[in-house]
């Protein structure tokens, strides 16, 4: 004979490892969605990039309603979306944060603040520079 109050708790309890398990799951993704996936190669921003298409809607309206192959061909083609980044607005300037480039930008990123004026054009140069990089002359 099957217990039936056993078999219920043994379903119950397989029903809250599975929620649990899904809490777990939905954590992960939160952390993921939030943690930083890319870098950009323009302004150093990290962080997730936007994905956008270079679609325009009024172009891609008048197309379709006065030349409907080249309207749909339109949208095909530009359908597509890219990687924007939020901060400075570039196309495809943000880069996976585990790609050494991106690894090297956000070093300098880090280390590249420390600036002061060049004494003789007043360009924004690096504290430890030796020679400024905007008129070429040796800061001492
Ligand atoms: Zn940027
Ligand atoms: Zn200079």
């Amino acid at each position: 004979m099957v217990d039936w109050k056993e078999s219920a708790k043994f379903v119950a309890g397989e029903l809250g490892a599975a929620a649990k398990g899904a809490g777990k799951l939905t954590q992960n993704a939160v952390r993921a969605m939030t943690a930083p996936t890319h870098v950009c190669s323009q302004c150093g921003f990290a962080g997730k990039p936007i994905m956008k298409s270079k679609q325009n809607g009024c172009f891609a309206l008048i197309l379709l309603l006065c030349f409907v192959i080249p309207g749909i061909l339109y949208i095909l083609f530009t359908s597509k979306t890219y990687p924007v980044c939020p901060k400075c607005n570039t196309w495809n300037t943000m880069i996976p944060i585990d790609a050494p480039r991106a690894q090297a930008l956000r070093h300098t990123e880090e280390s590249v603040r420390h600036e002061r004026p060049c004494p003789y054009c007043a360009e924004p140069i690096l504290v430890q520079a030796r020679v400024c990089k905007h008129c070429g002359r040796e800061v001492a």
